[in-house]
C-alpha cells in the first residue's frame, strides 16, 4: 500500500474497518507526520515501522481495528499507555472531538518529546503527553471511559481496571513476550467485566510496575 486512499479501500472492500469515523479519522491524521522523514515513503505500508529506542508504531490495521474496538463517540475521556509516536493518540483525539480529551503516558523521555513535536506538526490539540510509568495508569484524570494499552501485557493491568468508569472499555493485548490476545474488557455494574478476544498480535513489550 502506498497511499491512505489503497489502505482505506483495502479495508472497505474486505470489511475489515466498517466504522466511518475511523475511515474518517485516517484520512485526517496523516501518518507522515509521526515517523522520520527517511520513512515517509513506507507511511502507507501496513507494517509496523521503527521509531527509535527499540520501539514501535503499529501496523496501519492494528491501529484500526483497535481504534474501532473503542467505540469512540465525541466527548469521551480516553487514557493510552504507551505514547510511542503519538499516532494513535491523534487519531481517537480526532474522534472524540475538541470536547474530548486523551492522556497518554510513554516511558521513554524521548519519545514523549517525539511525539508531542509530532502532534504539534497535526496540530492536534486534545492530547497531553506525560512521560511515566503508565501501567499504573494516572490517577489524577480517572475514572476514563475508555483506556487503550499499546504494549505486550503479562495480564489486564488491575490499577488501569480500577481507573475505568463503568460502562468504560479497556483494550490490551496480553499474554507472554512473543505472542498477546487483543482483550477487550467491558466495565458492568458492581465491579463485574466481560471480556472479548479479539484475535492474536505481537506487541513490543509492557515495561514498568506492571510490565514485564
Ligand atoms: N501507540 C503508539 C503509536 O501510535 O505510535 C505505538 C506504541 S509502541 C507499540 C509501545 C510504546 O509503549 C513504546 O513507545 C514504549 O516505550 C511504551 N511503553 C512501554 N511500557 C510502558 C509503560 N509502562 N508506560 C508507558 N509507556 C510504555
Amino acid at each position: 500500500m502506498n497511499t491512505v486512499k489503497e489502505l482505506i479501500d483495502y479495508w472497505k472492500k474486505d470489511k475489515i474497518i466498517t466504522d466511518r469515523k475511523v475511515l474518517d479519522a485516517f484520512q485526517k491524521v496523516e501518518r507522515e507526520n509521526f515517523i522520520s522523514e527517511h520513512l515517509e515513503k513506507e507511511a502507507y505500508a501496513d507494517v509496523p515501522l521503527p521509531i527509535g529506542y527499540g520501539q514501535t508504531i503499529s501496523q496501519p490495521t492494528t491501529i484500526a481495528l483497535m481504534t474501532e474496538a473503542l467505540e469512540l463517540k465525541k466527548g469521551l475521556k480516553v487514557l493510552e499507555v504507551g505514547t510511542g509516536s503519538g499516532y494513535q493518540a491523534a487519531l481517537i483525539a480526532n474522534i472524540i472531538g475538541g470536547k474530548g480529551k486523551v492522556i497518554t503516558t510513554e516511558i521513554i523521555p524521548q519519545l514523549a518529546e517525539f511525539a508531542r513535536a509530532n502532534l504539534k506538526k497535526a496540530k492536534i490539540m486534545n492530547v497531553i503527553v506525560l512521560e511515566k510509568d503508565g501501567s499504573q495508569g494516572h490517577k489524577e484524570e480517572a475514572p476514563y471511559d475508555r483506556i487503550i494499552v499499546t504494549a505486550a501485557a503479562p495480564e489486564v493491568p488491575k490499577h488501569l481496571l480500577e481507573q475505568l468508569k463503568e460502562k468504560g472499555i479497556l483494550l490490551a493485548p496480553v499474554g507472554d513476550l512473543y505472542n498477546q490476545e487483543m482483550l477487550k474488557v467491558r466495565k458492568l455494574k458492581n465491579g463485574k467485566t466481560k471480556t472479548e478476544n479479539l484475535g492474536d498480535f505481537v506487541f513490543v513489550p509492557l515495561r514498568g510496575s506492571e510490565g514485564f
